[in-house]
């Protein structure tokens, strides 16, 4: 089970080449994501949801993960999970981290020196981690040769805003890419190249962008925490604790499941554990995942 979760999964789209790669699989009950949410709302959804993504347990499967990509010449990392060494004391399974990710990277063929382009769907603490590592004392670039690309309306909101889960991401993740001259500040739906780009997702964050994929007539989309789990697609209204907007993400939600239930579209979610990736098909009045 355990090797199942952190495989190395991938996709291509066009000629576009996609990697996920696992930092950490966190299980959780239903109430600590959702604060509404309880596994007897789910039950009527498990046989899509287990045992992929809940357990037998009714413990609801995380994965932290990022995306590698190849496309066009550029080596993209999309979202670089929480890192080594954060400080996060609300979140023990996620406290002071210290796996091997910019070793696996590697040898995937993506070592940090080649990556072109660092994507953050968002500014959490679990998207923005190895943007830097700490040498001596100090929160220095992972990837000193990327360009890193920062929403605007994203950065804006969280350059002044207060983080109340107190993770010290701003200081250890943000400021010293700033601070080095590596970000730089796009709107929501920036066109990286011919064949990625963002589109606005907003409600999660105010910011918050997902990752369109498109080539030779195929297209992915990479969800970042518009989903933080599938059953937000049978339950787009549940409370997650994550949302700073709650009635926004959820318009967004199903304004975003309206347009991709296309049957064309591979949705590659962020924390959806293995498979990870699949469509969006409508079920009744609402809307299941299928991978
Ligand atoms: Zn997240």
């Amino acid at each position: 089970m355990t090797d199942r979760l952190y495989q190395d999964l991938s996709w291509k789209i066009g000629d576009v080449e996609i990697t996920r790669l696992v930092e950490v699989v966190l299980k959780s009950p239903v109430e600590t994501l959702f604060t509404d949410g309880t596994a007897e709302i789910l039950e009527p959804f498990s046989d899509w949801l287990k045992p992929n993504f809940i357990d037998e347990n009714d413990q609801l499967l995380i994965s932290i993960h990022a995306f590698l990509i190849r496309a066009g010449g550029l080596n993209i990392i999309v979202d670089t999970c929480s890192g080594n060494g954060k400080k996060l004391p609300l979140f023990e399974e996620w406290n002071d981290l210290n796996t091997p990710f910019l070793e696996n990277m590697a040898k995937l063929g993506f070592p940090a020196e080649s990556i072109d382009r660092v994507l953050c769907t968002h500014l959490h603490f679990d998207h923005v981690g190895w943007n830097t590592k700490l040498v001596g004392d100090e929160w220095i670039p992972t990837f000193p040769n990327a360009r890193y690309l920062f929403g605007e309306t994203e950065w804006g909101f969280w350059s002044v805003e207060e983080d109340h889960f107190d993770t010290g991401c701003k200081e250890q993740a943000i400021l010293p890419i700033l601070d080095a001259g590596l970000a730089d500040l796009v709107d929501s739906n920036h066109k990286i190249n011919d064949e990625i780009s963002l589109i606005p997702t907003p409600g999660h964050t105010p910011g918050h962008v997902s990752i369109l994929i498109a080539s030779k007539g195929e297209q992915a989309i990479v969800t970042g925490d518009m989903f933080h789990h599938p059953c937000q697609m049978a339950k787009p209204g549940l409370l997650d604790i994550g949302d700073v907007e709650h009635d926004r993400a959820e318009q967004t939600r199903i304004d975003f499941m309206k347009t991709y239930s296309d049957g064309k579209t591979t949705i590659l979610g962020t924390h959806f554990a293995t498979p990870t990736s699949g469509k969006i098909v409508r079920d009744g009045d609402g809307f299941k995942f299928v991978s």
